[in-house]
């Protein structure tokens, strides 16, 4: 299980590798504070993707209590509060709850779709790949955007693709690593499956994944 996830923190290390190498050569980056993709219900993972934060979650001996805030008992997560829809590990602007600013609790541990927004290509309808543009991006900095077709034009594959990346999630392992879920039932899965393996192993400590990066 632990093998896994850190198979999984590989791969986002070369995502996080790919897009800081682009952003070193493309001023494409999101506005200061801002969690706006972060409050959209229809956020998704795959329960494989939740399993690097799975593990941290019990490694911190946190992990009972995030199923049982995941599964609806006591006191929601991280600040999305009354929002159950939205990702539990968001915590709002406490200034500005409602304005979409915030920040990611579990940052280091987001899972793929969290890591690729706004850096990541789609197939385009002449087969080659296409910057999946983020509405805020095209607003606020819309020549990051347009440096960023640019630089796509010259090179289609200098950014992820949304289908690769996927694909390669699948390939860790299919059991898991192929349905998208809401996020907060992808997390509640992972962190279930976690739980039982430590129980079956009888494993009462977890390591850091943190030299996966
Ligand atoms: S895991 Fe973090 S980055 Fe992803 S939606 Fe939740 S709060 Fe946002």
């Amino acid at each position: 299980m632990e093998d896994l996830a850190v198979r999984v923190m590989a791969l986002y290390g070369q995502v996080d590798g790919a897009i800081a190498a682009f952003q070193a050569a493309v001023p494409l980056a999101c506005p200061a504070g801002c969690g706006v993709c972060c409050t959209y219900p229809e956020v998704e993972a795959t329960p494989l993707e939740m399993l690097p934060l799975a593990v941290e979650l019990f490694r911190r001996g946190e992990g009972e209590l995030w199923l049982g805030r995941l599964e609806g008992e006591g006191a929601a997560g991280a600040g999305a509060g009354a929002n159950a829809e939205i990702c539990q590990f968001f915590a709002p602007d406490p200034l500005a709850p409602t304005s979409g600013r915030g920040r990611c609790t579990v940052y280091p541990w987001r899972p793929a779709l969290c890591r690729l927004f706004g850096f990541a290509t789609v197939m385009g309808k002449y087969g080659v790949p296409e910057l999946a543009a983020c509405a805020r991006h095209k607003d606020q900095t819309p020549e990051g955007v347009a440096a960023a077709i640019a630089a796509l034009a010259a090179d289609p594959n200098c950014l992820p693709s949304f289908g690769a990346i996927a694909e390669q999630i699948i390939a860790l392992d299919p059991s898991w690593g192929r349905d998208q879920l809401p996020i907060n039932e992808a997390a509640k899965i992972a962190l279930g499956r976690v739980g039982f393996w430590m129980q079956l192993s009888d494993q009462t400590k977890l390591e850091s994944l943190d030299t996966a990066f």
